[in-house]
């Protein structure tokens, strides 16, 4: 029997929900869908925090992380540190598909993307370069004239007390489908400043993504550090699968992650659904919001997250000494 269609998003996911709706709707998979809602994210040039015009690493590079999962048979895919495509969904959906690998990095990526004949563009926009450029100066920094010390420069970038927080995102994509399979995707540029390599969350099975159809699915935003190292989206999936119901879940996983030493500023967030279709979102920060769309609206609704403080450097406030 079918069951009720829905897509849930972080709230950048906007541009894209409903072409990812329109797949559930049309009797397609939970998996295209969700491809359908990210690509449009990734295309979106004012949005820089995932594919095209995504905000550089400490050396002005644009690199991409993304990973998708088949809630059914538990197959996943992801890139990371993608340079040079913006098509990190696509493409790890091609790893989990064509390769016996779950994860393809670097040069392999962008080999890997090149041979499947994806389009090589300049992700990097003037603006995004701007914005790059502008944090740097602000601490003397010009034209990638680092010295020998950028492992010092990663740690003061991130924390510099005279700045805001470094800007922040990722589309996080979770769908079920009318035959009650789930699928999830992630995709972003990651840290913004980051050093060269740096990996985060998304890319990561189980740390920013993971769907299984027997219990449900999340994904994460935010500080991937924390993520990674509480395996947040696993938890969230185990947490439903021992019985807790969906708020319940996402409370366990944002308080889990108070464990963690962590002095760097970044809130974190998470997105999920279970496998009857009920949806939730969590937010260390205030007011955060998500979307979602069932396969009867006719355009979505955005709806505020869960409010689960983690830390005060969560929030933005913590002072650098550094
Ligand atoms: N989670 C992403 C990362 O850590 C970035 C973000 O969502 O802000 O790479």
């Amino acid at each position: 029997m079918a069951v009720k269609g829905i897509v849930v998003a972080s709230t950048n996911g906007a541009v894209g929900i409903q072409a990812a709706i329109e797949v559930i709707r049309a009797g397609g998979s939970a998996l295209d869908a969700v491809v359908a809602g990210i690509e449009p994210v990734e295309a979106n040039p004012d949005d820089n925090s995932v594919g095209l015009a995504g905000l550089p690493n400490l050396v002005g590079d644009v690199e991409l992380d993304a990973s998708i999962m088949d809630g059914r048979g538990l197959r996943a895919g992801a890139v990371g540190a993608l340079r040079h495509y913006r098509d990190a969904i696509a493409l790890s959906r091609v790893v989990m598909e064509d390769l016996p690998h779950s994860l393809i990095a670097g040069a392999g990526a962008e080999r890997l993307a090149r041979e499947v004949g994806m389009t090589e563009m300049n992700l990097l926009t003037p603006a995004s370069d701007d914005q790059w450029r502008q944090r740097l100066l602000r601490r003397g920094i010009r034209d990638g004239a680092f010295g020998p010390d950028l492992r010092g420069w990663a740690r003061r970038v991130t924390r510099d007390p005279e700045l805001p927080p470094p800007p922040h995102g990722t589309v996080n994509v979770i769908a079920r489908d009318r035959d009650g399979n789930l699928a999830s995707g992630v995709s972003t540029s990651g840290w913004a400043w980051k050093y060269p390599g740096r990996l985060g969350d998304s890319p990561i099975i189980g740390a920013g993504n993971y769907a299984d159809n027997r219990w449900g699915a999340a994904a994460c935003t935010g500080r991937g550090e924390k993520a990674m190292r509480c395996c947040t989206a696993h938890s969230v999936v185990t947490f439903l699968r021992f019985g807790m119901g969906l708020t319940e879940a996402l409370t366990t996983a944002m308080e889990d992650m108070r464990a963690l030493d962590d002095p760097y500023r970044g809130q974190i967030n998470i997105v999920a659904l279970d496998r009857d279709g009920h949806h939730g979102a969590a937010s260390s920060a205030v007011g955060k919001t998500y979307i979602v769309q069932d396969d009867e609206m006719s355009s979505h609704e955005e709806l505020v997250r869960l409010h689960i403080p983690v830390t005060a450097e969560t929030d933005g406030r913590s002072a650098d000494k550094a």
